[in-house]
């Protein structure tokens, strides 16, 4: 596919929100029209934090500490100050914001959601999924902690993580359509954000042990959230194979000696250096820049 393919492909896809919001009859669930709730705190705070992100990876800076120090501020931003203020709280959340229009109808605050976060991926891989989401530095958090050294050696499978992805989704739609109801309902990890635990003994039960479970694979693989069940990640993930700013590798340089491979949490640095034109998720880590000792390895836009 071409660039001007691309390019025109992602806009059309971006532009399915703007087309239906047009409809001055949509349901206004909060009050807002969708243009009003793109000047909200929280979607200008997003927009801020990844914008950052994307700036600090640009040039290179995200080295251990500085991505740990940004993934904390993300985190606690959009995480833990949302009980206190909550203008900035992500709701509904990505994965509602991916789901919810096809139970319920679409509404301005999905469809602004969506927005923001697809414009975020088109200019840059995850854009939004690698900076500004709290679920996902929670995730990378706990995966950055110096514990089980030897499990985390192991990858899961792209191939498999995003089958189940889809598999995920496709059923999600299945019983949506059929039954008006969400199975992300009981795999929802942004529902630890949400920090309300007043709910049935059963629903209670099923949320501890799916989010603890959640929590310690994290430790072990790298976002395990993200790559096998949120819809949103697969969502961000189709928009990045058009993202205009990217991890590239110079192929002049790059000898294909493996030592990113082997530094990098993630399976999208093997595509990258293999070419493939399928990418999987790259969260923005910015790893596997500084494991090339011959710098063959960069963020940016072709
Ligand atoms: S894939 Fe989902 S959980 Fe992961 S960072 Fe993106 S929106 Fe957040
Ligand atoms: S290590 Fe993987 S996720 Fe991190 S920047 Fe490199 S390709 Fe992306």
């Amino acid at each position: 596919m071409t660039k001007t393919k691309k390019y025109l492909l992602s806009f059309l896809i971006l532009l399915i929100p703007f087309s239906l919001m047009a409809d001055e009859g949509a349901p206004k669930t909060s009050g807002l029209s969708f243009w009003q709730l793109l000047l909200t705190p929280k979607y200008i705070a997003v927009f801020i934090v990844a914008v950052i992100g994307i700036i600090l990876l640009f040039f290179n800076q995200f080295n251990t500490r500085n991505r740990t120090i940004f993934l904390l501020v993300s985190f606690l931003l959009f995480g833990v100050v949302t009980i206190f203020i909550h203008t900035l709280f992500l709701s509904p959340s990505p994965v509602c914001s991916t789901t919810k229009p096809f139970i319920y109808g679409p509404k301005p605050p999905f469809f602004a959601t969506i927005l923001v976060i697809g414009v975020l991926s088109i200019i840059a891989t995850k854009g939004f999924c690698g900076n500004a989401c709290p679920v996902g530095a929670l995730q990378e958090l706990l995966y950055n902690i110096p514990i089980l050294k030897k499990l985390k050696r192991n990858r899961i499978p792209f191939k498999i993580s995003n089958t189940i992805r889809i598999i995920i989704a496709i059923i999600f739609i299945i019983i949506a359509f059929a039954f008006g109801t969400s199975i992300y309902y009981y795999i929802n990890l942004f529902d630890l954000i949400h920090w309300e635990f007043d709910m049935p003994a059963l629903e209670l039960a099923e949320f501890i042990v799916f989010t603890l479970l959640m929590l310690f694979l994290s430790m072990i693989f790298f976002r395990p959230f993200c790559y096998l069940i949120c819809p949103m990640g697969l969502f961000t993930w189709i928009l990045e194979q058009f993202s205009i700013m990217k991890v590239r590798v110079k192929k002049d340089s790059c000898d294909m000696c493996g030592a990113c491979e082997i530094a990098s949490p993630c399976p999208a640095i093997k595509d990258i250096i293999n070419n493939k034109k399928i990418k999987a998720d790259c969260h923005l880590c910015g790893i596997c820049l500084s494991s090339c000792s011959k710098n063959s390895l960069y963020f940016g836009v072709k």
